[in-house]
């Protein structure tokens, strides 16, 4: 068995990882994982496929660079439209807005 290069203490065994992105199930992949730390690993082919899966499901490269503009007196943050499109906001959409250490939450009301 491989020694963990996270931690360097654990070993690596063979398992089924449930992959997620932005909070969508992508299924189950093979990965070895740290007994340990249980940081998982994956081969560039279980990789590739999911990032397929990622693709499929729409959330692939969802995450966008932003930039804070200034509106009045507030600070407004633009909602790319791959976002908005996933989330199905639409102007006017309400939303509860609260910071959580250095990042905004926004949640639908
Ligand atoms: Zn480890």
């Amino acid at each position: 068995m491989m020694t963990c290069p996270m931690c360097g203490k654990g070993k690596l065994e063979n398992k089924k990882v449930k992959e997620s992105m932005f909070g969508v199930s992508l299924g189950e992949f093979p990965a070895r994982v740290c007994n340990k730390c249980n940081e998982s690993f994956t081969d560039e082919t279980t990789t590739k496929k999911i990032e397929q899966a990622a693709r499929k499901a729409g959330v692939w490269d969802l995450g966008k660079k932003t930039k804070i503009t200034r509106s009045g007196n507030s600070l407004a943050v633009r909602l790319p439209k791959e976002i908005a499109d996933f989330l199905k906001w639409k102007e006017g959409h309400e939303a509860y807005i609260r910071p959580d250490k250095d990042r905004i939450i926004i949640e639908s009301i």
